[in-house]
Order: structure tokens, then C-alpha cells, then sequence
């Protein structure tokens, strides 16, 4: 259990043995973005609804004709009255629905229209083209078909989903509960922001910067505050937290010095499942539960706080959020290095990046502050970039990235 793991076997432990929350919620559209389906939701209309026109035109009946005569109007909205005869048209626009009897919707920019309105022809520009069967009409259920499955469970809704299901008529959605994360910082160096800053002291910025990334991730966030260097304050804490959340994450608190009670405290109130990785930064990582909460201890550098957090916290929660495996684990690209160095190290590293699109793909360049207390270095990158272990890296070489977000 105090074997250093592998980055790679961690993850596939965490994400193995973090399950969906049991039950289901419906969620309303307004507040499904990021949201996870419990279940599928079927089809209840066919998308198309009825044949409608693609273009602002005419419809008409009879493609091999020149000219056509005008003897009804339906705009978006309307009912389609009477069928079209051969020989007729009907002035039409987008979405209309086309009468009974059109063999083609004819883009207004492709006819000439009487003076009277009465008749249209074929521009002469367009006269030699024939017009295929159907052309501009948007068939009944071709998009979608009625009792098919629009969204599957697991699903994670994106703004467009929420549209689809809007335009499907559904108000809400069967979602899996939202994951509650209690979220720590722990040190007697630790203030408040908007505190006087005493002579030896730091402010916090683990939390905030935790808290701002579970929210951006859909979670429901509550701050636990700061835990003082305490055994028995840190141990009620966590109990308390464990009663009213699905999982705690904490930060700082959780290496090897007399002053760091993280660890001791969970294995009183629970459970410690693994302690130490491989991985640089963030080496002191663990995990465990206590009770059905789950227990997330990262380092208190922030940047090990960062990086931990999205490569190993992260995907674990995602699952218990409902994501299938390969979703909930981080997003990871292949790149080229746009810089070399010499340096090795034993342990996996995860250099904070930029990535650039280069002719043959994505490049990174580190960002120049590396240290894994310093934030400066971490607050720009977009990508975590992958250092196997004993590694140097030589320009355009191949490596593994992760982006720390959707723009980059
Ligand atoms: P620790 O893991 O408690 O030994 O902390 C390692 C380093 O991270 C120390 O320099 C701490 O002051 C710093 N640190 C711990 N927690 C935080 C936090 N929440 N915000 C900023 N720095 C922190
Ligand atoms: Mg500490």
C-alpha cells in the first residue's frame, strides 16, 4: 500500500473503482449543461415533423416545365392548404411545410417572377439545368425517427443537447444526482483573502482554485474552509464533511513532516487506499473513503494541487457524475516538442504547457516557470505535457498532452 503506483495504474484504479451516484433527477433545460443522463431519452417526434422547404422559393409541381403558375402562399408556421396541380407553384419559405404534389422547391434567385406575381419561369441563366426530384425539400424524419434513442445514458449534455432537447418538447431531463465535493485547504501558514496577512503567513489560493474548477467540471461545490495543523480538528472535519457530501477533496498537509495530519486523520475516521505516486509534481497524492464518501489528499504546492486534481481527482469524480470510463478520464492528445531538455527524472513528470498548431500538429512549449509552488507558471498554460520516467526530450520528439481546458 506505501509503493509508489505508477500515474497510469492510479488512474485505472480510480476510475475503476468509482461508480455513477445511485438514483436519478430531473434537471430542468436551464440548469442541464454539464449534467450526466441516468437513462436514454427516446425520440418523441419525428425530426423533420412534416416535408418542409430548405429555401426561400417556390415550390412547384412538374421539374421538366419552364414556367409555373402562382396559386398559393405558405410562409413558416402556416398550414400547407390544397395540392399542387401540374403546372402550379406555390410561393414558399424556409421551414414552410411543401403541399401535397411538389416534386421540387425552386430557390427564388433561380426564377423570374411576373409582373402580377402570377407566373414565375425558369431564369434563363438556370434554364439548361435540370431539376432534380425533391431538390430543397426536407423529408419527414429524415434527421431523427420517433421512438429511436435522441440522448444515451451517460451522456454529458452540452448546449447543444439542451437544444435538442428543447426541440424535442421536453422541460427536463433524467439526470444522475449531482456530485456534492466538500473542498479543504489544511495549514497554520493559510488566511483567508481579504484578511491581514501577518508576518509568516500565505494566502489561500488552493481552494479558490479548486472550488472554480469543480464548478467549471458541473459540480456542486461546498468551501470546507481551512483546517488548522491539527489531528483531532482535522479528524472531526472530515467526519463531518464526509456526512454531508459525496466527496472531499482536500489540499496541503498530506507529505511526510510531523505537521501534516491528512493522512493519519483518514485513516482513523476511514479508509486510505493509496498514498504516493510516481508522478512529478504531486508525489504525495491519495486517496480513500470514509463511509460511501470519497476522499481525494493533494499536495499543498499549488501547481501538484492543479495537476493532481485534473489527472487523478478529476476523472474519478467524473465517474461518480456518470461518466463512462473513457470520458471521465483526461483528455489526452499526441504532439511534438518544441524544445528539448536534458534533465531526467525517475518519476512520470507533467510539464505545465502552451500548445501552438504547427503544419504537422499540435507543438508544445514549456511554460518557463516550472517549480511546483509556483502558479504564474501553471495560470497560462493550456496543456499538461507527459514526460515518461528517466526521459529527455529532444526537439520534435513525440508526446502525450493534456488540456487543462477547451481553449487552447
Ligand atoms: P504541505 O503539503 O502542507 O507541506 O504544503 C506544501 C507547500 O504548499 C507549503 O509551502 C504550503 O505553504 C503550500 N500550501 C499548502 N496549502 C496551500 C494553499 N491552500 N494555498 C497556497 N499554498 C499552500
Ligand atoms: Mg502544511
Amino acid at each position: 500500500m506505501s509503493e509508489l503506483l505508477d500515474y497510469h495504474l492510479a488512474l485505472n484504479d480510480l476510475v475503476e473503482t468509482h461508480q455513477p451516484l445511485a438514483g436519478e433527477e430531473e434537471v430542468p433545460l436551464d440548469q442541464l449543461v454539464q449534467r450526466v443522463l441516468a437513462r436514454d431519452v427516446q425520440v418523441q417526434y419525428d425530426v423533420p415533423a412534416f416535408d418542409n422547404s430548405s429555401m426561400d422559393g417556390y415550390a412547384i409541381n412538374g421539374n421538366s416545365l419552364d414556367r409555373w403558375q402562382v396559386v398559393q402562399r405558405i410562409a413558416a408556421g402556416d398550414e400547407a392548404s390544397q395540392a399542387l396541380q401540374p403546372g402550379q407553384a406555390a410561393r414558399i419559405f424556409t421551414g414552410a411545410p411543401i403541399p401535397a404534389g411538389t416534386t421540387a422547391v425552386l430557390m427564388q434567385e433561380s426564377v423570374q417572377v411576373s409582373a402580377d406575381a402570377a407566373f414565375i419561369q425558369r431564369d434563363p441563366s438556370h434554364a439548361q439545368d435540370a431539376v432534380p426530384e425533391g431538390l430543397n425539400i426536407r423529408r419527414k424524419a429524415e434527421e431523427l425517427q420517433k421512438g429511436h434513442t435522441l440522448l444515451a445514458k451517460h451522456t454529458c449534455i452540452t448546449p447543444a443537447a439542451v437544444g435538442l432537447l428543447s426541440a424535442q418538447g421536453y422541460t427536463h431531463a433524467p439526470c444522475v444526482p449531482q456530485v456534492r465535493v466538500t473542498v479543504f485547504s489544511s495549514g497554520n501558514e493559510l488566511v483567508e483573502p481579504g484578511q491581514p496577512l501577518q508576518a509568516g503567513k500565505i494566502y489561500d489560493s488552493n481552494r479558490e482554485m479548486l472550488m472554480a474548477m469543480l464548478r467549471a467540471e458541473g459540480f456542486e461545490v461546498i468551501n470546507g474552509g481551512i483546517l488548522p495543523d491539527r489531528l483531532d480538528a482535522t479528524r472531526q472535519a472530515l467526519e463531518q464533511a464526509a456526512k454531508e457530501s459525496h466527496a472531499i477533496i482536500c489540499s496541503g498537509g498530506v507529505s511526510v513532516g510531523e505537521e501534516d495530519h491528512l493522512k493519519n486523520a483518514l485513516e482513523q475516521v476511514g479508509e486510505l487506499t493509496q498514498w504516493r505516486l510516481l508522478i512529478k509534481p504531486g508525489k504525495p497524492f491519495t486517496w480513500g473513503r470514509i463511509g460511501d464518501c470519497r476522499v481525494f489528499m493533494l499536495p499543498g504546492n499549488p501547481v501538484s494541487s492543479l495537476v493532481t486534481f485534473r489527472l487523478l481527482a478529476l476523472p474519478a469524480l467524473n465517474r461518480m457524475a456518470g461518466l463512462e470510463d473513457a470520458q471521465a478520464r483526461p483528455w489526452k492528445l499526441p504532439a511534438r516538442a518544441d524544445f528539448s531538455r536534458s534533465k531526467v527524472d525517475s518519476r512520470r513528470e507533467f510539464l505545465r504547457v502552451v500548445l501552438t498548431a504547427g503544419p504537422d500538429g499540435l507543438r508544445v512549449k514549456p511554460m518557463q516557470q516550472q517549480g511546483s509552488n509556483m502558479l504564474s507558471g501553471a495560470a497560462f498554460a493550456t496543456a499538461l505535457a507527459e514526460i515518461p520516467p528517466n526521459t529527455s526530450v529532444e526537439e520534435g520528439m513525440a508526446l502525450a498532452v493534456y488540456p487543462l481546458g477547451q481553449r487552447f
